[in-house]
């Protein structure tokens, strides 16, 4: 991963839409799915807004055993019809290696989520794959740690890899987590490969969504990620901190007018 390796960028392709390349991306979507409807319409908000990347998790690694889990192959299912319908890639997390290869069947990315970065037989069988794998920090992972769990990964075989700084685990309670925004130019710096921030699960606060979203892009990062609900107030996982798809279409108008994104397509 390191830049002494490959001085180049990397660029990941994901079926033509291109991170870490000039043009900065946008991964959004609901936190889990939870029905066609849900994903079908966060997935036109998406088209409408000139978004390329949608996300949504089918199988949730939940703090508590009796909070919803996901609904497994069938979610990855959904996501792959709603992505289809409206020209989307999807990006989904896998939390178990044995279910590599039936995801590859519905994903164009497979999420490893921050609470298994160190899970190495997970990251080992994301090496063997060859569909490209968005790779979140741990919540208490340093930036060393979190640059060998990407090495697993690509010395495995798998070149294409994108780091996701989500948020570390600080004594500061006015946020989730803490934004690390200075990991985003030290990976960049180190590495080759692009860097996603995400806004959503970093801040857990939807009032400061937008300037760290900023401080994102104009620190260097390739792109953001970020969770929509079409009824957050209703969502099975982070109800708190999904945004819906009204704040999101504000939220892109303003990226786009301080010209930290790309106009729409
Ligand atoms: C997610 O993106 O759905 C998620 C669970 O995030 P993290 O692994 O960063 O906590
Ligand atoms: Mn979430």
């Amino acid at each position: 991963v390191s830049r002494e390796k490959q001085a180049a960028d990397t660029v990941v392709d994901i079926k033509g839409t291109l991170v870490g390349a000039v043009k900065p991306q946008v991964v959004a979507g609901p936190c889990s799915v939870e029905s066609e409807e849900q994903v079908f319409e966060v997935a036109r908000a998406l088209k409408e807004q000139g978004i390329e990347l949608m996300r949504g998790g089918a199988f949730k690694p939940r703090t508590s055993p009796y909070d919803f889990q996901g609904l497994g192959e069938e979610g990855l299912k959904i996501m792959r019809k709603a992505a289809d319908e409206f020209g989307l890639k999807v990006i989904s997390e896998i939390v178990n290696p044995a279910d590599i290869e039936m995801a590859e069947q519905y994903v164009d990315v497979i999420q490893i989520g921050a609470r298994n970065m160190q899970n190495f037989e997970l990251l080992k069988a994301a090496g063997a794959a060859r569909t490209p794998v968005l790779l979140k920090r741990g919540l208490s992972a340093t930036i060393e740690e979190f640059l060998f769990a990407a090495e697993y990964i690509l010395s495995g075989g798998n070149s294409q890899v994108i780091l996701c700084e989500r948020g570390i685990r600080t004594y500061e309670r006015a946020t989730r987590n803490t934004l690390d925004i200075s990991a985003v130019p030290i990976l960049k710096n180190e590495s080759h490969l692009p860097v996603l921030v995400d806004i959503t699960h970093s801040t857990g606060r939807r009032d400061i969504l937008l300037p760290c979203a900023r401080a994102a892009l104009a620190a260097g990062a390739d792109g953001i990620m970020l969770e929509v609900h079409p009824n957050p107030a209703v969502a099975l996982s982070d109800a708190k901190q999904q945004i819906d798809i009204p704040t999101f279409d504000t939220f892109i108008k303003n990226l786009r007018a301080s010209r930290l994104l790309d106009e729409k397509p």
